[in-house]
């Protein structure tokens, strides 16, 4: 990361190198997802340095113990497969730790063997290794594809192919998948539910299992996430609402196309447009009224928007991260005047340009958008180079940009390894887009505090 100080303006187009990528691995994604049903273990099909690897990533980014297993492959099992290793990994981790779930993903390694965990989990069942009344899902998350959103999203899938049960009965519920948010933003989805009075299966939902309170006694599965009971009704649920198409589209048309339930994918309700769209959505599924608390916040944002305007205009803002967050970012951006005019993700999602687009709706001329390989941070930064911004937005990696160019940052998305509140403080709804706009302010508020001449330096600047 520190070779981004060597980042020349000038250097040449690439067509196969990805340098400092904006994305980490699928199944880190998978392992959140799992880590979002109660009593679940997330179970590594691969090496234990991709597991260590995995749930390291995860702690160090939630400040909490991450769970997980793995099947600790060697070289034996590299060459003749990893079946038995999974078969004794399922038997132990149900004698040992009694999870209600298992929930198997593979790595690149497993998957390059070409290990077949259908066939493999059945064996196990057939060999009574699977308890009476427990489950084993499954997901396949090979590395060398996608990124962590795609893992996420295969995990999510998975919960559906494997739990839910088609029903004739439809119920006066709605199946609601968040897409990857922190377990804040599931915490305040739910909030906003519960004040629309609109029962619903938020699945997977880390919160109370990524953001549990410090009770001095270790808790090896909390009490909190979606209960394999619920996802296994989400069949009997009258609707599905997915929210960020990168992360939830998957799982939302599998529940279509094995149970029947009609749905729709909106972005990610981060900002006003999109909290806009996600209330409108919500209020149509639910044949509700729209309650007075949920205008009262809305007006609290429109109201910071207004007041600190100033600010705001015209600033130019790089942006890196995951699609979906980033398609609703940059709408957010454009509703407050900014400019983002850099946004890069490394998360392949041939319908990312257009989703920006969209959002943009022609605010912004000649900002520069990339998704997949080689939309990478050395890029972005080139880019910063050629031409600078005012201010960047995007995980942890992005401290050495904001060092190297002397230019604000504001940390958002996954990983966030060196601050807290990510996790316990929503950004989605409209009480999180205040919170956005208190960091975006802060951060460009205090570099004019620091930055500003003797003469020009007042109390309010
Ligand atoms: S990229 Fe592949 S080998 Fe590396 S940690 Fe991820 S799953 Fe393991």
């Amino acid at each position: 990361m520190a070779l981004l100080r060597h980042t020349k303006a000038d250097m040449p187009e690439r067509e196969a190198l990805t340098i400092n990528p904006a994305k980490t691995c699928q199944p880190i994604g998978a392992m959140y997802a799992a880590l979002g049903i109660r009593g679940c273990l997330p179970h590594s099909h691969g090496s234990q340095g991709c597991c260590s690897y995995h749930r390291s990533t995860l702690t160090r980014h939630y400040k909490e113990p991450v769970m997980a297993s793995t099947s600790s492959f060697t070289e034996g099992s590299a060459v003749f497969g990893g079946q038995s290793n999974l078969l004794q990994a399922i038997e132990t981790i149900f004698t040992t730790y009694d999870p209600e779930i298992i929930a198997v993903h593979t790595t690149c390694l497993s998957e390059t063997i070409g290990d077949d965990l259908v066939q493999i989990i059945g064996k196990a069942r057939e060999e009574g290794k699977i308890p009476k009344g427990k489950r084993v899902i499954h997901a396949n998350t090979p590395s060398y594809v996608g990124s962590h959103v795609t893992g996420f999203s295969n995990m999510v899938r998975g919960m559906v192919k494997c739990l839910s049960e088609p029903s004739d009965i439809r119920l006066r519920r709605i199946n609601l998948i968040p897409g990857w948010v922190e377990p804040a933003d599931m915490r305040e989805l739910k909030r906003i539910l519960d004040i629309m009075k609109i029962d619903a299966t938020v699945f997977p939902d880390t919160s109370g299992i990524l953001d549990t309170p410090q009770t001095g006694k270790f808790e090896m599965f909390p009490e909190g996430g979606v209960s394999v009971e619920q996802l296994v009704k989400t069949g009997t649920n009258c609707h599905t609402l997915a929210l960020g198409p990168t992360a939830s589209d998957l799982g939302r048309k599998e529940l279509e196309l094995k149970c029947g339930i009609p749905g729709e994918t909106i972005e990610l309700p981060i900002g006003l447009a999109a909290t806009d769209a996600f209330i409108e959505t919500l209020r149509k599924i639910g044949m509700v009224e729209i309650p007075k608390t949920i205008e009262e916040e809305r007006g609290r944002l429109v109201d910071v928007m207004s007041d600190m305007h100033q600010y705001f205009y015209q600033k130019r803002v790089a942006l890196w991260g995951d699609p979906d967050q980033l398609v609703s970012l940059t709408g957010f951006l454009c509703d407050l005047d900014m400019k983002p005019v850099y946004i890069v993700t490394d998360t392949p999602d041939p319908g990312f340009e257009e989703r920006i687009a969209k959002v943009m709706n022609g605010r912004v001329s000649g900002a520069k958008v990339r998704q997949g390989q080689c939309a990478d941070m050395f890029l972005l930064h080139k880019w910063i180079k050629e031409e600078p911004v005012d201010l960047i937005i995007g995980n942890t990696y992005g401290k050495y940009i904001a060092r190297d160019e002397n230019v604000p940052f504001v940390r958002y998305g996954f990983p966030i390894l060196d601050r807290i509140g990510h996790s316990y403080f929503p950004s989605v709804g409209y009480t999180g887009g205040l919170r956005l706009l208190e960091k975006i302010l802060d951060a460009i508020l205090d570099n004019k505090d620091r930055t500003s001449l003797e003469e020009s330096f007042e109390l309010v600047m």
